[in-house]
């Protein structure tokens, strides 16, 4: 099975990078605030590459 991937809320700036880098895993709430919606959305080396660029080291996997 796949990695699954989540954002700390918590932490998350509201830049949107993860959003626009990769609209088919990351979204963002009605709070402006990143959430996954599809952690299969992506190769898990591109999601890497967005949990290391994240401005607010908020990305992790499960
Ligand atoms: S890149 Fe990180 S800080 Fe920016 S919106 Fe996504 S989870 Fe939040």
């Amino acid at each position: 099975m796949a990695k699954e991937v989540y954002v700390d809320k918590e932490e998350c700036t509201s830049c949107a990078q993860c959003v626009d880098d990769l609209p088919d895993v990351f979204k963002m709430d009605d709070d402006d605030i990143a959430e996954v919606h599809n952690s299969a959305g992506a190769s898990e080396d591109e999601i890497q590459e967005e949990i290391d660029a994240c401005p607010g080291e908020c990305i992790h996997w499960k």
